[in-house]
C-alpha cells in the first residue's frame, strides 16, 4: 500500500460519518474534507460558490457535480493534503466517484479504502432530530448522543453559536434521503466492485463505531 491514504466515509445523512471524522483524520495524521462543511464556510463568507449552493442544500438536494468536483480538486492539491485526505460527503455520485479517480490519478493516488457507514431510516431520523451544529465552525452536537458540554456552546471553538441546521428541517431531510437513495447508494456496488468498500455498523454507540472503523483500516 502507498504510504498516502486516501479513505472515503460513504453514508446516508444522520449515519454519523461527521462525528467520527475529525478524530479519524486526526489519528491518520490526514485533513478532514468535508464537503458539506466547505460549502456550509463559502456560504458564512458570502463567496460565489457559497450562494449558488445554498439554494440546493436548503431543499435537500445534491449541488451540480461539476461545482463540487472544482472545489474537491482545490482542496486536494492544497499541502496538508499530500499525504492523503479523509473524504466526508463526497463523493456522493458516481460521477464525482469517476472524477475523484481522476484527481488522484493525476496525484499518483488511488481510493485506499470506502468505509460505509449502514444505518436504518429510524436512526437517521432520530439523529438528525436531536443534531446541534456550530455556526461558527460546523462541529456537530447531539441533544442526547453528544451533548455540549455547556448548553449552546461550541465545545471545539468556543462560540454560543449551537443551532438546528436548516437543511436538517423535516422537508429538507426526506429530500436529502431521497437524494442519497437515488444518487448516493449506487456507489456501493461501484465500492464493492473495486473491492475497497468496508461495512461499518453505525447503529452502535460512538466509541463502538470508533474500533469498528479502526479494525476495517487496519484489516487487508
Ligand atoms: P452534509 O453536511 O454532508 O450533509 O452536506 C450538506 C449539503 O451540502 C448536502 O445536502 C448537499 O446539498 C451539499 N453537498 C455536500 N456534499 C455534496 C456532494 N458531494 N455533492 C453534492 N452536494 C453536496
Amino acid at each position: 500500500m502507498s504510504s498516502t491514504q486516501d479513505i472515503i466515509l460513504l453514508g446516508p445523512p444522520g449515519a454519523g460519518k461527521g462525528t467520527q471524522a475529525s478524530r479519524l483524520a486526526s489519528r491518520l495524521g490526514v485533513p478532514h474534507i468535508s464537503t458539506g462543511d466547505l460549502f456550509r464556510q463559502n456560504l458564512r463568507e458570502q463567496t460565489p460558490v457559497g450562494l449558488m449552493a445554498k439554494g440546493f442544500m436548503d431543499r435537500g438536494l445534491l449541488v451540480p457535480d461539476e461545482v463540487v468536483c472544482d472545489m474537491v480538486r482545490d482542496r486536494l492539491e492544497l499541502e496538508d493534503a499530500s499525504s492523503g485526505s479523509l473524504l466526508d460527503g463526497f463523493p456522493r455520485t458516481i460521477p464525482q466517484a469517476q472524477a475523484l479517480e481522476g484527481m488522484l490519478r493525476r496525484l499518483g493516488r488511488r481510493v485506499d479504502r470506502v468505509l460505509f457507514f449502514d444505518a436504518q431510516d429510524a436512526t437517521l431520523v432520530e439523529r438528525i432530530a436531536g443534531r446541534l451544529t456550530c455556526s461558527a465552525c460546523s462541529a456537530a452536537f447531539h441533544t442526547t448522543f453528544a451533548p455540549p458540554k455547556v448548553a449552546g456552546v461550541c465545545d471545539k471553538c468556543g462560540k454560543a453559536g449551537l443551532a438546528v441546521r436548516s437543511d436538517d428541517a423535516e422537508a429538507a431531510v426526506r429530500a436529502r434521503l431521497a437524494e442519497y437513495r437515488s444518487k448516493t447508494q449506487p456507489l456501493l456496488a461501484h465500492y464493492t466492485e473495486a473491492g475497497c468498500l468496508r461495512v461499518i455498523n453505525a447503529e452502535q454507540a460512538i466509541a463502538t463505531v470508533e474500533s469498528a472503523l479502526a479494525t476495517a483500516l487496519a484489516a487487508n
